[in-house]
């Protein structure tokens, strides 16, 4: 599957770099390795291509210095103080070692509203495209420090994802301690196999995913490399789960397409895919079956179709739609709940009058509509 996908061909890629395979048991950076995968880098920046590494690691470099029980995972605090003092460290080693190729290390620290709001998010998209274009190569974590339960993304693969679409990559690759995505769970089933390629994204490959994580250390394992496969993939990005745990491992994916490519779809506008992989919203439409008919093909959501308005949210923030208990879209709402619920079931023509203005000509007009 090489002739479809080879990280070594993009533009711009984002290496992911998991927490198990950065920190040691010793809780020490894995230093000789890390040096073998920023070599591979180096490489590639040489030849041109533009890399945003997302690392983990900050909390259980942290947790060892901080002498915190379970890898400084025992409590929201302990994690929150463990990434700061860890963090710290990751960006010494990171400066210290691109700098030894003569790169600029440049760190940005995330949390999931930076990504999440659309001002924002254009705002981390300009300044990755700044520091790739100066040669620098941009290392991002979540801001664990500050991000309570309800703001984190919680783990760096989805990170990665989201981030991959803000700096406009063309690939991500997860190096992971797995080699890729099997049929089962290889711990457990024996008759389990890899998936090398993942050409459509659908509840099959989820039952596949498994949600525990290898090593502990980390809090990704299988289920999240799919949620963000399914972000890269909608925003059209490949994502690659390569396995980690040897030397030179961007080096050895080149050449042996040992992992799972899950494969970029296309056509979606870079709006559309940013609301597509979007993880929070602000409110659902409850739609009826003909809207959901229009919706599919292709048309906006009009008042007269939508049955239900919940939640707190504002024109123009996120909303999801659903239809016989599914989700099938996210869009941006035209209207504020107070107005969204007078004239939902109401035909158009019959809205200037509730509203007391001049209605829009739709709920969620179709350019602001993704199908999911
Ligand atoms: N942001 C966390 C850290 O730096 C890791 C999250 C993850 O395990 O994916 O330690």
């Amino acid at each position: 599957m090489s002739a479809r996908f080879s990280p070594a061909a993009c533009a711009r890629l984002v290496v992911k770099i998991g927490s198990s395979l950065l920190v040691g048991s010793d809780g020490q950076v894995r230093r000789d390795w890390l040096a073998s995968v920023l070599d591979d880098i180096a490489i590639r920046r040489a030849a041109g291509q533009q890399v945003v590494i997302v690392s983990s690691g900050a909390i259980a470099l942290g947790a060892r210095r901080l002498k915190l029980p379970k890898g400084g995972r025992a409590s929201l605090e302990d994690a929150q103080a463990a990434a700061a003092c860890g963090q710290i460290v990751l960006a010494r080693t990171y400066a210290e070692l691109l700098g030894g190729h003569g790169i600029e290390a440049a760190q940005i620290l995330l949390t999931l509203g930076d990504l999440e709001d659309r001002r924002r998010y254009l705002n981390v998209a300009a300044t990755l495209d700044r520091l790739l274009s100066l040669g620098a190569v941009p290392v991002l974590n979540e801001n664990d420090s500050v991000a309570t339960a309800e703001i984190r993304f919680g783990d760096n693969d989805r990170l990665a994802a989201r981030a991959g679409q803000a700096a406009g990559a063309n690939a991500v690759v997860l190096l992971s301690d797995i080699d890729g995505l099997y049929s089962g769970n290889p711990s457990r089933d024996p008759s389990a196999v890899l998936i090398p390629v993942v050409e459509r994204l659908d509840v099959t490959i989820d039952a596949m995913a498994d949600a525990r994580s290898g090593s502990g250390l980390g809090s990704g394992g299988m289920a999240a490399k799919v949620q963000a496969a399914r972000i890269a993939v909608q925003a059209g990005m490949h994502l690659a789960i390569a396995d980690g745990r040897v030397d030179h491992p961007l080096a050895r994916f080149d050449a042996t397409s040992h992992g799972t490519v899950f494969v970029a779809e296309g056509g979606t506008s870079p709006r559309k895919s940013w609301l597509a992989g979007r993880l929070t919203v602000a409110g659902r439409l409850t739609i009826d079956a003909g809207a959901a008919k229009a919706l599919k093909s292709g048309k906006s959501l009009l008042a007269a179709g939508v049955t239900t308005v919940s939640g707190k949210f504002a024109r123009g923030d996120a909303v999801e739609i659903v239809t016989d208990g599914a989700v099938i879209a996210r869009g941006l709402a035209g209207y504020d709940v107070p107005d969204a619920t007078a004239i939902a079931g109401v035909r158009n023509d019959a809205q200037a009058a509730i509203l007391g203005y001049a209605p829009r000509s739709a709920m969620i007009h179709r350019d602001h509509l993704v199908l999911l």
